[in-house]
């Protein structure tokens, strides 16, 4: 896709928008209030407003590669804080999917240096794959959701300011669409 077709979709989005509600930038700028904060992975095909058709200002959103909730990611700590202090979300969605490229790189021991230390929160979170057990790697997307969940809860965050606020773990499917509750 060109920067032009960038714009030009751009413009069509704005008239639609407008054509379905003519007031809807005039209440968008007063402020958000989202419902959900939602942790995804940053794949392309895996956009959580997009697969939900969730419109502006329904989801806070943070994204990185294999959806990891790590202690020492200042970036993960501050989105939380802010979601639950300020906007006061009322779920938080952990979002995997299959497929996932961040999870196969760190299974299958990837060894690329830039990418070692992101890879190094992924592994944390995979069983041993010295044990040559037989896991898919779909099943494995699916421990890394469960684990990220566990981890949100126990992260000192959640436990300071998440009382009340569900976790819900799900997979998204790339391969048919349908986003797995787990
Ligand atoms: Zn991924």
């Amino acid at each position: 896709m060109q920067e032009v077709e960038l714009r030009k979709n751009n413009e069509e989005f704005i008239q639609k928008v407008k054509d379905e509600d003519p007031a809807f930038f005039d209440e968008l700028k007063k402020g958000q209030s989202p419902e959900f904060f939602v942790l995804s992975c940053s794949d392309s095909r895996v956009s959580p407003s997009v697969i939900t058709q969730m419109p502006l200002g329904k989801m806070f959103v943070h994204r990185n590669i294999a959806n990891q909730v790590a202690l020492e990611d200042e970036s993960f700590s501050a989105s939380l804080y802010y979601a639950l202090k300020h906007l006061k979300v009322k779920k938080i969605i952990i979002k995997g999917h299959t497929d996932c490229g961040g999870v196969k790189a760190a299974w299958f021991d990837n060894d690329e240096e830039a990418l070692q230390g992101w890879l190094a929160h992924v592994r944390i979170s995979l069983p041993d794959n010295n044990e040559g057990q037989n896991i898919t790697i779909d099943e494995l997307t699916k421990v890394n959701v469960i684990k990220q969940v566990q981890h949100l809860k126990e992260h000192p965050i959640y436990k300071a300011f998440g009382r009340n606020v569900e976790v819900i773990g799900c997979l998204f499917h790339v391969e048919s669409g349908e986003l797995e509750r787990l």
